[in-house]
């Protein structure tokens, strides 16, 4: 059984992941009204990824012989200015939720949850890819500036993610 601090923080980070899948949706459903078909694709990969974790601390909480406790996701923001605007809010998002992490890995680490700890490791070097691939995308926008060519050929790559 998971200490009811630690149960009550992994419960909140299966709604923190399934608000990051609701949140990259939202931002795909922006590329597709701008008709940036990559961008969207490679968001609609991004919330597949946050809807697996959100099944790995749900799969992780049953096996611990806690009950999951699903709770209301909040509306994502849904209107951007810019590529360039988006993927500087993913950023900062990834920046966030590695912070949740941390946070998580500090209360495991006081309730003496050794198992969590280990569990949530995965995460923690997790958000060191999320947080790379997206600032790579921040700095290759940022780089073509108002360049409608540039922006095309970064559809185009982001175009080109595989699931993982
Ligand atoms: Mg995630």
């Amino acid at each position: 059984m998971l200490s009811p601090k630690v149960h009550g923080a992994l419960n909140q980070q299966i709604n923190a992941e399934l608000a990051s899948e609701y949140l990259y949706l939202s931002m795909a459903a922006y590329f597709e009204s701008q008709d940036l078909k990559g961008m969207a694709h490679w968001m609609v990969v991004q919330a597949g990824e946050e809807h697996q974790h959100a099944m790995r601390i749900f799969d992780y909480v049953n096996d611990r012989n806690s009950r999951v406790n699903l709770s209301a996701i909040e509306s994502p923001k849904a209107e951007w200015t810019s590529a360039l605007e988006v993927f500087t809010d993913a950023y900062a998002h990834e920046v966030k939720i590695s912070a949740m992490i941390n946070e998580l890995m500090n209360l495991v680490a006081m309730e003496r949850d050794g198992a969590s700890h280990d569990f949530l490791e995965w995460f923690a070097r997790e958000q060191v890819e999320e947080e790379a691939s997206a600032q790579l995308i921040v700095s290759q926008l940022k780089r073509v500036g108002d360049s409608g060519v540039g922006l095309h050929l970064i559809d185009q790559q982001l175009g080109q993610r595989g699931a993982k």
